[in-house]
């Protein structure tokens, strides 16, 4: 018996110095374990370790300490790693279990990083929901399986998105966005692929237009007969020089030999004032008629400046967008042009590959085709009513996924850029959903989705999730097209009182036991109901309810006091221009200093006003607006 006893005693010993395995034979992290680091790591090996390390400390509740020597019980980090990383693509990262210990390594600039991430998010379900919202749940020992072998290779070289979390380091890394315009990463992050210079419509400054309207009218673009500032000429050979001396300029100040890839924009002004002079007509004629030709034609002939200049690690982006949108033919992007074709004419309610976006995904295939560094810019809010819902949820993966298997290799969601002024939809539910579709468009987004709901909103959060689907069954005008510019009552069909109600309801549940921050959030996504209820006379809103100027005066009162300073894309309202008889008889979309004096605005106010003073006109009213919606 004692020498039974002394064996179990000798095991225990035993296994006291190694890692400890599970019954299923998993390894199991407990908090006698390290993150292993080499002796002298880099800014950006020790960055990662770090990240690893508070991760774990979080998770297990010790602290987890970073060491540069270790027998055992370790995630080793970067060069102190076994992880074969020789076959992994650039950004890409392996999670590889070896000897009972975890390896993570990853390949050029960013993908340690991402592995630290990936490994939190995967064994301790460490999940960065919103900046601020960061689930990670608590517990003694993590298991990572003993086979454990995770490789990653990115989806797209460039993802970016807007939003307020995106902003966020820390997010971003953990969610996979890496463009440099809305976040800034350090060397030791992995830094980010910066446009340098300017983001987009660049080209009026880049060929000084504004500078040649009377001496070189010639630079101009001519458009409907008249020379105008608002494009250029692009088969000048002046403007062409003009432009290139800008851009050459522009890389011996802020050229960065070191990082990867540099994207200097070289794109068209946001108007339709395309050149028709003689010269850009006959170039365009020999390449099927289209625009595109002159543009690429003449980013070409700057990338070619660019190449010949020595500068290897940029690339000259152009826009395929609204009169570019079409690829040209007989002419092809260089390999370092980056073309960004954008989904501006998309209906969203539909993904890209249904019979409404045709249009879209000929393009798509045709530029796919001849251009091997092909961006997208898609779009994710409407821009005409922002604090209305836009219901495009059903179509950011399919969407994604139709991108990544036409070659796109880059893609930017331009969302609402300006939500700090108006955050009252579901911004944070749509950031993460993009980004953890740019991170992975075959990613278990449904799974996420619910983890988010559930965090965002709380117990109610499922409730909100019910929300949404009857949204996107609604999603779209009468035609079932949805589109970014659309009034906010065309985001979401005509809808039946007894839906209304049943929405109504499931906000009412999902708020019932919420407190604190889940609630706020509750009410600041539900004042897009409202709004859209507003929009179309529903509800509380209908011509029925006798309360129904006071419900406008309420919603009102809610939006500014959430907050909201902006309803539209472009322009921060003064509400001291607000007066009574707008907030309550007009509605919601007409409460712009754009719209409110319209004529059909001012009778509208009128006979609300005269449906409140005689109540017997309300039904008519009611089936009036039943007609017209
Ligand atoms: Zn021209
Ligand atoms: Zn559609």
């Amino acid at each position: 018996m004692k020498k039974m006893i002394g064996i179990l005693l000798i095991l225990c010993l035993l296994c006291g110095s190694l890692p400890m395995a599970s019954a299923a034979g998993g390894i199991v992290i407990d908090g006698t374990w390290s993150v292993l680091l080499p002796e002298a790591p880099t800014a950006y090996e020790a960055y990662a370790a770090e990240t690893l390390r508070r991760g774990l400390t979080e998770a297990l509740g010790v602290e987890i300490p970073a060491v540069s020597a270790a027998e055992n019980r370790y995630i080793a980090v970067g060069s102190a790693s076994r992880a074969d990383v020789s076959e992994v693509a650039d950004n890409g990262y392996r999670i590889t279990a070896l000897d009972g210990n975890i390896h993570i390594a990853g390949t050029a600039q960013r993908g340690l990083q991402a592995g630290a991430y990936r490994f939190l998010e995967e064994y301790c379900n460490r999940k960065i929901y919103t900046q601020d919202i960061i689930v990670c749940p608590k517990n003694d020992r993590i298991t990572v399986p003993a086979d454990a072998d995770v490789i990653y290779e990115p989806f797209f070289e460039y993802t970016d998105t807007d939003w307020n979390s995106p902003r966020d380091p820390a997010y971003s890394m953990a969610n996979g966005l890496n463009g440099g315009q809305y976040r800034t990463l350090g060397p030791e992050m992995g830094d980010t692929v910066n446009y340098i210079g300017g983001f987009c419509h660049t080209m009026g400054w880049l060929c000084e237009t504004w500078k040649y309207a009377e001496t070189h009218p010639e630079y101009l673009a001519l458009h409907d007969g008249v020379r105008t500032t608002d494009q250029p000429c692009l088969t000048n050979p002046e403007v062409l020089r003009i432009c290139t001396e800008n851009v050459l300029n522009l890389l011996a100040e802020k050229h960065d030999p070191s990082a990867p890839l540099q994207i200097v924009s070289v794109t068209q002004n946001d108007n339709y004032s395309c050149c028709e002079c003689d010269a850009c007509a006959a170039f365009e004629a020999q390449h099927g008629g289209k625009h595109s030709a002159t543009v690429l034609n003449f980013v070409n002939q700057v990338a070619d400046a660019v190449k010949a200049a020595g500068y290897d690690n940029v690339a000259i982006d152009t826009f395929a967008y609204t009169y570019s949108q079409a690829a040209p033919e007989n002419i092809v992007p260089r390999d370092n042009v980056i073309v960004r074709l954008c989904s501006i004419f998309c209906c969203f309610s539909h993904p890209f590959d249904a019979k409404c976006n045709k249009e879209f995904m000929r393009d798509l295939a045709d530029w796919s085709k001849i251009c091997n560094r092909l961006y997208v810019w898609d779009y994710a809010t409407n821009y005409s009513h922002t604090v209305a819902v836009f219901p495009n949820f059903n179509v950011i993966q399919k969407n994604m996924q139709i991108l990544y298997e036409h070659n796109v290799r880059g893609v930017y969601v331009e969302g609402n850029y300006y939500v700090d002024k108006c955050d009252t939809e579901f911004s944070e539910l749509r950031a993460y959903m993009i980004s953890k579709c740019l991170q992975d468009p075959y990613c278990d987004l449904d799974k996420e989705v619910d983890g988010f709901l559930q965090a965002y909103y709380g117990p109610g959060g499922k409730l909100v999730g019910k929300i949404l689907d009857i949204y996107c069954a609604h999603a779209g005008s009468f035609d079932g097209t949805l589109w970014i510019y659309y009034g906010s009552w065309a985001c979401m069909r005509p809808m039946p009182a007894v839906t209304v109600k049943l929405v109504d309801s499931l906000w009412c549940l999902a708020k019932k036991d919420a407190e604190g921050k889940c609630l706020a959030n509750l009410e600041r996504s539900e004042l897009s109901w409202r709004w859209w209820k507003a929009s179309a006379a529903m509800g509380e809103f209908s011509y029925l309810s006798p309360c129904r100027g006071d419900e406008k005066e309420k919603l009102f009162e809610d939006l500014k006091n959430a907050g909201v300073t902006m309803l539209h894309e472009g322009r921060i309202e003064d509400y001291a221009t607000f007066d009574r008889d707008l907030i309550r008889y007009a509605m919601p979309d007409e409460w712009s200093i754009d719209d409110r004096n319209a004529d059909h605005v001012q009778k509208r106010i009128q006979i609300e006003k005269l449906i409140e003073k005689i109540p017997l006109f309300a039904p008519i009213g009611y089936i009036f607006n039943l007609i017209h919606s």
